[in-house]
């Protein structure tokens, strides 16, 4: 080591800590002036930081052998306050923590110092890092976000939220005059029950199918005069497309019906609280479409129908086409198979117990079929 003293000029009016300047045995005493032993002893009287960092003369090499010598000198007092600083913080550290967190979700739920884990990293705070209690609940669950329209009664399904395996059968734009009474033989030989949305044109020009479809245990529904695109039209144009079908439904059979279903889904939200208002109707929807009027090939038809079916599920087809009914029997037969109960589809709506349900906001997107037959798209079979 170099002499420090080239670089450190002892302060001689600084008294001294330490005391290493007995003559050694044999010599004869010097004057203090003249004895210089730095190396071997440490005498210099310690000086202030800020008088080694100043120095104008030190070089980059000097800087750091000052500083490293100044820690050196003070190591004691630096680990007692290092280690008082680190205990310091390790004991105050969960206080600002819990005060620095976000409050709880819940006004009852228990404080997040208690029920969520510290946010700390465990290798940097090892003592408070623990593991959450396992008595801590569980945090709160989130209200479901208010829907458009909180508090109104529901008023139209696409399904039905229920975990019995009951569905819904359901067959537009008839009467056919020779389609339907084949699918009513069908579903005779089964006992199952379906739904008949009807357009009121048919259903004047088929009185008896109609009256059948009732005798037989079927609900028949209103699905518009014409099968026009009901939300585009005025309101009175709306009630005389409702009103002229339920008129010809009710002249055919004697009943009213309670549900209805507007041609390719289309109503709009104030529409379907105007037509429930006004006739009472509830408004149905589908969430199994086969696309039966788009793809006239009966195994496609039945491959889809079985394979989208759910417990609640209302299915969308068309016994005005023939592609459709001849799907039917083994599309029923499958359903049976898989245990399916076939209903109406208000007595569908009825098992969904949750009769506080709110209306959505929108209907799901759906399309329907045109109400004129789709081309044909190289059909596989076709009876
Ligand atoms: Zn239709």
């Amino acid at each position: 080591m170099r002499d420090r003293s080239e670089n450190f000029k002892p302060d001689d009016n600084q008294p001294m800590l330490f005391n290493f300047s007995e003559p050694e045995p044999g010599l004869a005493p010097e004057p203090p002036a003249a004895r210089r032993e730095p190396e071997t002893v440490t005498p210099n009287p310690v000086p202030e930081l800020h008088d080694v960092l100043s120095e104008p003369a030190l070089e980059p090499r000097a800087w750091g052998r000052e500083v490293w010598r100044f820690i050196l000198t003070w190591r004691l007092q630096f680990g007692i306050g290092l280690a008082l600083a680190v205990i310091g913080w390790v004991w105050l550290r969960p206080s600002v923590q819990a005060q620095s967190s976000p409050p709880s979700r819940s006004e009852t739920a228990k404080p997040s110092v208690v029920s969520e884990p510290p946010a700390i990293p465990r290798e940097i705070t090892p003592a408070i890092a623990v593991e959450p209690k396992t008595t801590a609940t569980p945090p709160p669950s989130q209200p479901a976000t208010p829907p458009k329209f909180a508090g109104q009664p529901k008023i139209t399904w696409s399904s039905a939220t229920i975990d019995a395996p009951s569905i819904a059968m359901t067959f537009d734009d008839g009467p056919h005059a020779t389609n339907t009474p084949k699918l009513l033989a069908m579903l005779k030989q089964r006992n199952i029950k379906a739904t008949f949305f009807l357009v009121g044109e048919c259903a004047k020009q088929y009185p008896e199918i109609v009256k059948r479809i009732v005798a037989e245990g079927h609900e028949i529904a209103n699905h518009s005069w014409s099968h026009p695109n009901l939300a585009k039209l005025s309101d009175e144009a709306l009630r005389s497309q409702l009103q002229r079908t339920q008129d010809a439904i009710v002249a055919a059979c004697g009943v009213k019906p309670a549900i209805m279903r507007p041609p390719y889904g289309e109503l709009t939200s104030r529409q379907r609280q105007w037509v429930n208002a006004e006739f009472g109707y509830k408004i149905i929807l589908w969430d199994v479409d086969p696309l039966d009027w788009k793809i006239r090939n009966a195994d496609h038809v039945a491959h889809e129908i079985i394979g989208h079916t759910h417990n609640g599920s209302i299915i969308l087809s068309h016994d005005i086409h023939a592609t459709t009914v001849a799907a039917m029997p083994e599309t029923l037969d499958a359903l049976l198979a898989k245990g399916f109960h076939f209903v109406k589809v208000s007595e569908l709506l009825a098992l969904e117990k949750s009769s506080t349900s709110v209306e959505p906001s929108a209907p799901p997107v759906v399309a329907e079929p045109p109400a004129k037959p789709a081309p044909k798209k190289s059909p596989k079979r076709r009876k």
